[in-house]
C-alpha cells in the first residue's frame, strides 16, 4: 500500500513480485494471494558491532583516545573553552558533537519534546532449517499486527525478528520493561503465519531502545545559538546505515558552521530541530 508507493516514489530499485513468483523463488515464506510484495535485490546486512569496533581502531589509531564507560554528566558552554564534566574528569574542548543516543535528552534538554524512547524487543529462534536459507524480509501486517521483521542472526543459526514499534509510552532508557504480556505470543503468531518452515524454539530475547521524532526524522543541528556544539539523534530504528552520512554533516556543522553535502545547498537544514516545534528553540539554552 503506502510503503509500496512510498518506495516507488523514491525511486528505489525494487522488483514487484507476483505472489506466486515470489512463492517459488522464497519457498520459506507464505504469501497470500492479496499480498503486494517488493523484492529490493541491493539490500544487506551490517555486522553493526565489528563495525563500531573497526571504527574504535580507526579514531585510535588516528591519535585519538576513546574513553569507554564513561558517563558525561555535564557539559558546560559558559566559558570559551567547553567544559565536559565527565564521571572520569573534566575535559575542555573547542568544538563538542553529542551523539548519546537514548540519552540525548539528558545532555540536549532542547530536544525533550520531539525525542520520545520506545523499547523495542528482539527475539532469536532456531528453525527446522538453516536461517540464511531464508531472505531478510519485512512484512507490513496493516493495524491486525504491524510491521514485522526477520533476518538471520550473525554469527549463529537463528532467525532475528522483531515487530518494528514507534508508537507507545516514552521510557527512561536507564529502566526499561521486560516485554509487555503476550508480546512475544503475539510475534510468534506472526511467524507461523508468514513462515513457510518449523519454528523449533526460542532462543531467548533482547530489550533495546529507538529513539523516536514525531516525523521520525532525524535530527541533526547545532545547539541553538551556539556553533560549538552539534548533536544527532539518529533514531526511528533507521539510524545505523546512515552512520557515515550522520557523522559527516555533524563533523561539517562543528568545523565549518554547515554541511555542504552533495544534493543540497545544506543538507544539514533537512534535520534541523524544528523551530515550531520547540517555542524559542533559537535562543540559546
Ligand atoms: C532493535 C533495533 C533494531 C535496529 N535495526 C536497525 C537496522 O536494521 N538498521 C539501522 O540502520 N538501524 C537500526 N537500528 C537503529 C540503530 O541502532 C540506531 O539508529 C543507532 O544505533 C543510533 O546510533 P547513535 O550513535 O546515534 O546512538 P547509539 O548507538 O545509541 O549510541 C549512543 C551511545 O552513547 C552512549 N551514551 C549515552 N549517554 C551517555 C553519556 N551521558 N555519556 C557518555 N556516553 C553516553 C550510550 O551508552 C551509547 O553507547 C535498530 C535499533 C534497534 C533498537
Amino acid at each position: 500500500g503506502s510503503y509500496a508507493a512510498a518506495v516507488g516514489a523514491a525511486g528505489a530499485d525494487v522488483d514487484r513480485l507476483a505472489p506466486s513468483v515470489a512463492q517459488r523463488r522464497f519457498p520459506a515464506l507464505r504469501f497470500t494471494n492479496e499480498a503486494e510484495i517488493l523484492h529490493d535485490r541491493t539490500g544487506g546486512v551490517i555486522a553493526a558491532g565489528e563495525t563500531v569496533q573497526a571504527l574504535h581502531r580507526l579514531v585510535a589509531s588516528g591519535g585519538a583516545d576513546v574513553l569507554e564507560d564513561t558517563r558525561v554528566l555535564e557539559i558546560d558552554r559558559s566559558g570559551q573553552a567547553i567544559r565536559i564534566v565527565s564521571e572520569r574528569g573534566v575535559l575542555h574542548a573547542d568544538r563538542v558533537v553529542i551523539a548519546s543516543g537514548a540519552w540525548l535528552r539528558e545532555l540536549v534538554p532542547v530536544v525533550r519534546p520531539d525525542v520520545r524512547v520506545v523499547p523495542q524487543t528482539v527475539e532469536y529462534f532456531r528453525l527446522g532449517v538453516p536461517a540464511r536459507s531464508l531472505p531478510a524480509w519485512v512484512h507490513f501486517g496493516g493495524a491486525e499486527s504491524g510491521v514485522t521483521y526477520g533476518l538471520a542472526d550473525l554469527g549463529r543459526d537463528a532467525l532475528k525478528a522483531a515487530h518494528h514499534v514507534t508508537q507507545g509510552p516514552d521510557t527512561n532508557p536507564d529502566e526499561v520493561a521486560p516485554p509487555a504480556h503476550g508480546e512475544t505470543d503475539a510475534l510468534r503468531g506472526v511467524l507461523d503465519r508468514i513462515l513457510a518452515v518449523p519454528v523449533l524454539e526460542s532462543l531467548g530475547i533482547e530489550r533495546c531502545l529507538y529513539t523516536m521524532t514525531p516525523t521520525e526524522d532525524f535530527v541533526i543541528d547545532h545547539w541553538p545559538g551556539d556553533p560549538r556544539v552539534a548533536f544527532a539523534s539518529a533514531c526511528s530504528g533507521h539510524g545505523f546505515k546512515f552512520a557515515p552520512l550522520t557523522g559527516r554533516i555533524l563533523a561539517e556543522l562543528v568545523v565549518n558552521g554547515r554541511a555542504d553535502l552533495p544534493g543540497g545547498p545544506d543538507m544539514a537544514s533537512l534535520f534541523a530541530l524544528r523551530p515550531t516545534a520547540v517555542p524559542g528553540a533559537s535562543a540559546p539554552a
